[in-house]
């Protein structure tokens, strides 16, 4: 039975139940890298420029640390999920700069996913990428559906039950329930991209350390797609960059529902896509709807005495803010 290495990084908490099913499927086994550690850092970080981005940087990492583990390394290149977005250049590369910078990599397994080249493509790509596993095309047809369903079913479980990635993830491979008690004082609207958001090494613990300062947290995960689509169309008119739901969107969205007090934004440092997105929600946010936004670039070298220190200001001002209005 072929292994298949997944790193738990970038596309990992979008799609890793879709990519297992299949695989699983096809009569594979699967294996995923630990969650983000300071040596996968190091490594990654090791192996490529000083500017590359953070989150190619960790990925990387993640393909170090399951090299030895794995036949075979899932790569994907997403280029594009709808029509006429398209993903940066890190993603378009990624299988490229894998062999380049990591060449004990195991043979990768790639598939360029581009929705605007048609479903025929597609299909004969999912049929291309499943060879060494098995030619049968009904074989591989069916593995490929139950994928899709998988797919639909983590996506509409966040919505449903307002879960986080992790948190669907514990719930769907581990059976733990995530404790959603809430005692909470204000709520947050965080936004980002899914690999900044859950990776707690590279965000120093974002969504554990508001949970513990009484914060109810919403994260674009948990708001039905449709309604992050209307909310970027809004606010952007045209979608240009893939998951730019994840800000826009999702900043768009929250700044109208859920009574959100502030809202957060995640971004790496140096991301040009980023720092367009996180710019128009924070216009919308301060100009327009008197919320607090607060910015918050992550690199490397990112200290935690730095994100606590900022994180206590910004909720500082909210604690205050709810108290004058509470008195008024
Ligand atoms: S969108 Fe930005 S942070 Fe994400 S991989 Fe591309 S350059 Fe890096």
């Amino acid at each position: 039975m072929a292994t298949i290495g997944i790193p738990r990084a970038l596309a990992y908490y979008q799609y890793y139940p879709m990519w297992r099913t299949f695989f699983e499927k096809l009569g594979s086994e699967v294996v995923t890298s630990p969650p983000t550690t300071q040596k996968m850092l190091a490594d990654g970080a090791g192996r490529v420029v000083a500017d590359t981005c953070l989150p190619a940087k960790v990925y990387l990492g993640h393909v170090i640390s399951l090299a030895d583990k794995c036949d075979y390394m899932f790569i994907p290149v997403i280029r594009s999920v709808k029509r006429k977005a398209y993903n940066c250049a890190k993603f378009l590369g990624l299988p490229d700069m894998t062999r380049a910078v990591v060449p004990e990599c195991p043979p990768i397994l790639e598939i360029d996913f581009d929705v605007n080249k048609g479903a025929n493509t597609i299909y004969k790509l999912i049929y291309e990428i499943a060879k060494p596993f098995s030619k049968n095309k009904s074989h591989v047809k069916q593995a490929a559906m139950s994928a899709w369903e998988t797919h639909l079913h983590y996506r509409q479980l966040m919505v449903n039950e307002k879960l986080t990635p992790p948190q669907a993830l514990g719930l769907l491979y581990e059976n733990e329930r995530p404790d959603l008690t809430e005692d909470n004082r204000v709520t947050i609207g965080l936004i980002g991209h899914h690999y900044l958001l859950y990776d707690e090494l590279v965000n120093q613990r974002l969504i554990p350390r508001l949970k513990t300062a009484g914060c109810r947290i919403v994260t674009p995960e948990m708001a039905d797609a449709e309604k992050l689509e209307a909310a970027t169309q809004r606010l952007a008119k045209r979608p240009y960059w893939t998951w730019e739901e994840e800000v826009i969107g999702a900043g768009g969205y929250y700044l109208e529902n859920e009574n959100v007090d502030g809202i957060i934004g995640v971004a790496a440092f140096g991301c040009g896509p980023d720092s367009l997105m996180m710019d128009s929600v924070h216009r919308e946010a301060t100009r327009l709807r008197n919320t607090p936004f607060m910015n918050l670039t992550l690199e490397e070298h990112t200290a935690e005495a730095g994100i606590i220190t900022r994180l206590e200001a910004f909720l500082d001002m909210i604690f205050r803010k709810q108290r004058r209005l509470t008195c008024a």
